[in-house]
């Protein structure tokens, strides 16, 4: 049986969370895979064959000052940049994954710069700081998963994509925002990294994970037929 390996990056909080959350929506999933969750902390392990990796939540600047003072920033934007392996940023993450950010902290925070993206940092405004709704998902999203065109998502001082500064970047997810009522890009993805403003795993419906496990697993299926 095919067996994929998952790295959370484990700096801040909801590790738990999407190990939970992978482990239903593999069961979910009718092909016979394996995962394997490893946290990732260090340098060291990246190199341990992980075919995927989540970087959760929590304060953007925080998780770059720890990828900083841990020399990651330059083996982890390898390790994404790398065909071979799938990454999906939820919240802060999307934003450590922008190549461009609004709002940022005084003094500018340094991104890894992978998505062609144009993220703002709180996008929804520090007052609102949490709220609950629903996401209107893409046909992108849903030919991988079908089902439902929408999700919940929960929003924690989320941020959201202003701009997509390439073609190369698809939305996979938007959200009808209440004070305007235009269409919010609140997931994207672009080659093999994909990011959501919200927070998948702090709701009971996995779709977001077992999109994330199939990419991984048609990642490395393609993998195996161009090296064949
Ligand atoms: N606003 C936070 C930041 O700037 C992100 C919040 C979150 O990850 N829930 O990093």
């Amino acid at each position: 049986m095919e067996c994929l390996k998952i790295g959370i990056l484990e700096v801040q909080g909801a590790f738990l969370e999407h190990k939970n959350a992978l482990v239903k929506a593999r069961d979910n999933i009718k092909l016979p895979v394996q995962i394997e969750i490893l946290e990732v902390r260090h340098p060291s392990h990246l190199n341990s064959c992980l075919d995927g990796m989540i970087i959760p939540g929590g304060e953007s600047t925080a998780i770059s000052l720890f990828l900083k003072r841990n020399n990651m920033v330059e083996p982890l934007r390898g390790w994404i940049q790398d065909k071979k392996h799938v990454t999906w940023g939820t919240c802060a993450g999307m934003i450590i994954l922008a190549k461009q950010t609004e709002n940022q902290k005084n003094g500018g925070q340094p991104t890894l710069g992978i998505m062609d993206t144009d993220v703002s940092r709180n996008f929804f405004g520090r007052q609102v700081n949490s709220f609950e709704a629903e996401v209107n998902l893409s046909e992108i999203f849903t030919n991988l998963c079908p089902g439902d065109k929408v999700c919940h998502g929960v929003f924690i001082r989320a941020p959201a994509v202003i701009q997509t500064l390439s073609p190369n970047v698809e939305v996979l997810a938007s959200l009808t925002w209440k004070d305007t009522s235009e269409e919010v890009i609140v997931a994207v993805q672009q080659d093999n990294v994909m990011a959501t403003a919200f927070h998948p795993e702090l709701t009971e419906d996995v779709k977001w994970h077992q999109f994330f496990i199939e990419r991984v697993i048609r990642n490395k299926a393609l993998l195996h037929c161009s090296t064949k």
